[in-house]
């Protein structure tokens, strides 16, 4: 199917993958609420790392706005390549314990932050927990507010040059926090009446093939979608996940991954300028969420 230009133009659109000061973007749930009834999204999803903190003040600010509420999280799971991130939709709020279950990866970045930034100081940088505890006032910690501090003393330019220097994977300062077993963060999502995603598959980090077989592995663990859209996918990527998708019975989602001014070449919504992600896709989001839940 093809669309006129003008049927692009006055399509409806959503995005269903944004960060809140909650975790580690820069706007809170209210703001984030706002942004998307001011650039005209017809629905969002609020999708923190490891935490549903934000989700009650984003119901709410988009009740106000008139703006469709997708309450949900993204899981950091185990995973021995690259990263692996579990995406859940439509969570029923503090069903089953999911704050409980998630507290545990909380626990887990509370145990990391200060190992890096002690590894940071190894490397002669003079940075302190209570800079990087600053940049994320008093919320979750991330390495985005770690780049920050590191920025705010001069040490690099730009986030991603900290990631790139010091905090990505691999880097010098980078050190592991535990991860759910995918099948667990997959189960948790489920059991707390949400949708389980697998978000950015190319953060994986690996081959067509290897994504193939991972892909079934996971669907029998209970996955139900795969972020088809996102602004770091090329067009083959989108070609490669939308056949998966329809292959194995995902349902096809997407967002921008907006972390607001700590991923400033990011826009909600628009990515880099000419993302978009069709509002049409959350009918089958919510069919699927309905069909897991009555089931
Ligand atoms: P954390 O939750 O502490 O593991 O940090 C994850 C967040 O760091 C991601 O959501 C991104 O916002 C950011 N991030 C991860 N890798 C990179 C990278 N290579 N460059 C810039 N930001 C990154
Ligand atoms: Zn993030
Ligand atoms: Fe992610
Ligand atoms: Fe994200």
């Amino acid at each position: 199917m093809s669309l006129t230009p003008k049927e692009v133009m006055y399509m409806e659109l959503m995005d269903l993958h944004c960060h809140s000061t909650v975790s580690d973007g820069s706007l809170s749930p209210t703001e984030l609420a706002r942004k998307a009834r001011h650039i005209g999204l017809r629905a969002f999803a609020l999708t923190d790392h490891d935490n549903i903190g934000g989700v009650e003040e984003a119901m709410k600010a988009c009740e106000e706005t008139g703006v469709e509420f997708v309450p949900g999280v993204e899981i950091s799971a185990a995973f021995s390549r690259g990263t692996m991130h579990i995406v859940g939709y439509f969570l029923w709020e503090g069903r089953n314990g999911l704050s409980q279950k998630l507290e545990k990866l909380q626990e887990a970045r509370a145990e990391r932050n200060p190992l890096m930034v002690e590894k940071l100081r190894g490397l002669g940088l003079d940075i302190s927990m209570d800079d990087v505890a600053r940049q994320a006032g008093g919320d979750q910690i991330g390495r985005p507010h770690m780049a920050k501090a590191l920025i705010e003393k001069g040490y690099v330019a730009t986030i991603n040059e900290a990631f790139n220097k010091y905090l990505a994977k691999g880097k010098p300062a980078y050190e592991e926090k535990f991860r759910f077993p995918p099948p667990e963060a997959i189960s948790m999502i489920r059991d707390a009446g949400g949708v389980p995603g697998l978000a950015h598959p190319f953060t994986l980090e690996i081959d067509d093939s290897e994504l193939d077989d991972l892909v079934v592995e996971l669907r029998n663990q209970g996955l139900e979608a795969l972020e088809v859209y996102s602004p770091e996918h090329n067009p083959d990527q989108i070609r490669l996940y939308q056949k998966l998708a329809t292959q194995y019975g995902l349902v096809v989602t997407g967002g921008t991954d907006y972390h607001g001014a700590n991923k400033p070449d990011v826009e909600m919504g628009i990515g880099r300028g000419n993302f978009r992600v069709p509002y049409a896709l959350l009918g089958s989001l919510k069919k699927r969420r309905d069909e897991l839940r009555s089931a």
